[in-house]
């Protein structure tokens, strides 16, 4: 029975699990807030008391306000600076307060002047109304502009031409790189992946 009931939970909190990173990935959002969200998800911010507990020698207190520990929740969620936060807000607006907020701290921890009044959620809706008009902009654009295979034009005989490209896959969240270098003839001299 004990068995059952946990291998049932388990699975339960598996496909929520599952459920709350598809929902993450889908945010009409930066790349760059989802990946730091899923780093703070992973514990993997480095708060003043992780550095510590790393035997990194800080001190371990919050560097808005010098008082409390630094923990992730602490730093993302109950800093006195950035409790102006509404529970039930939507995940995307969250996602971009907890960005600003280390970002707030970041500037404070590097000795930067910090706007303590800010008002974050502000900030963040703002921030979300210009970042999807900018997508919006450039959706409208690329379907005017007519899409044009770029030609590979040969070096100089005396030189090599370096060719890169790389993709992210947010699917599986892994990153592929590829490099070609080729010489006036078009030969392939090296590459790597
Ligand atoms: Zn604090």
């Amino acid at each position: 029975m004990i068995s059952d009931a946990g291998v049932s939970n388990s699975n339960y909190f598996s496909s929520s699990y599952s459920l709350w990173w598809k929902s993450l990935w889908k945010l009409n959002l930066p790349t760059k807030i989802k990946l730091f969200v899923w780093r703070a998800c992973n514990n993997l911010l480095p708060t003043n008391e992780m550095l510590a507990l790393r035997r990194v020698p800080v001190c371990k207190a919050c560097p808005l306000y010098n008082f409390h520990s630094e923990s992730i929740l602490h730093s993302l969620w109950c800093c006195q600076v950035l409790n102006q936060f509404v529970v039930n807000e939507d995940l995307g607006l969250l996602c971009v307060c907890f960005w600003k907020s280390w970002s707030l701290r970041n500037a404070a921890f590097h000795g930067s002047p910090v706007d303590k009044e800010m008002e974050v959620v502000s900030w963040a809706r703002l921030f979300i109304s210009e970042y999807h008009d900018a997508c919006e902009l450039k959706d409208r654009l690329s379907s005017l502009i007519p899409v044009r295979n770029p030609i590979w034009i040969p070096p100089d005989p005396r030189c090599f031409k370096i060719n890169c490209d790389a993709a992210i896959n947010m699917a599986d969240r892994t990153v592929g790189f590829v490099v070609v270098i080729r010489n006036s003839e078009g030969l392939v001299m090296a590459a790597s992946s």
